[in-house]
């Protein structure tokens, strides 16, 4: 059981780290609380999530949303979905384009503490090979091969693909993610937030 005051403090404390030199600044962009029962641990905000101040507010989350089976207020409902990335801040812009990879340091310092306030989490969806990596008990080998195996982790876990444009041509030359595993998905969601 939660403590609400810690929980509170905690969130405070997230809110106010300014460990990471960013190119926009800090600003952590979490949506959760202790009693939801789905968890996002996706890769980090993009820029317009940043200026929204709002994770997944964009092209992405609309992806995201839609493969997920989730209208944007049940998305959005951190009693009941929560969405912790791996790094809290927009990490800025690679050349050539893509975001760079949140800094280990985010999901280092805060995911144990926020996680041990989670006790609800049926449900842990790793979208993107970042989460895989931190989180998968058998991390070794591509997002693919992860994400194709997607059967082995249930009832507690599902890797995802990020979803970002670039997934359009790998959801392509993979039907089985969006004919076989996405509609399995939607029906182990739409169980854990009845
Ligand atoms: S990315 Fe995480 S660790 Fe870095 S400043 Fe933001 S909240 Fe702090």
């Amino acid at each position: 059981m939660t403590n609400d005051a810690d929980w509170t403090r905690l969130l405070e404390r997230v809110r106010a780290c300014t460990a990471c030199d960013l190119p926009l600044g800090p600003k952590p962009i979490l949506s959760v609380s202790p009693t939801a029962r789905l968890l996002i641990i996706g890769q980090a905000p993009g820029r317009r999530a940043h200026e929204a101040a709002r994770t997944f507010a964009d092209a992405t989350g609309d992806r995201l949303r839609a493969w997920l089976g989730l209208a944007p207020d049940l998305f959005y409902d951190s009693t009941r979905v929560g969405i912790v990335p791996m790094g809290f801040c927009y990490p800025g812009t690679q050349e050539g384009g893509g975001d760079i990879l949140p800094d280990a340091r985010c999901s280092a310092t805060w995911h144990a503490p926020l996680f041990a306030h989670l006790s609800q989490v049926k449900l842990t969806l790793l979208v993107g090979r970042v989460a895989q990596v931190r989180y998968l008990p058998d991390p070794l080998g591509s997002m693919s091969e992860a994400v194709a195996r997607w059967r082995d982790y249930l009832p507690g876990q599902v890797p995802l693909p990020h979803p970002s444009w670039r997934t359009l041509g790998w959801a392509n030359r993979n039907p089985w993610f969006e004919a076989e595993m996405l509609p399995a998905l939607r029906v182990r969601i739409a169980d854990v937030l009845k």
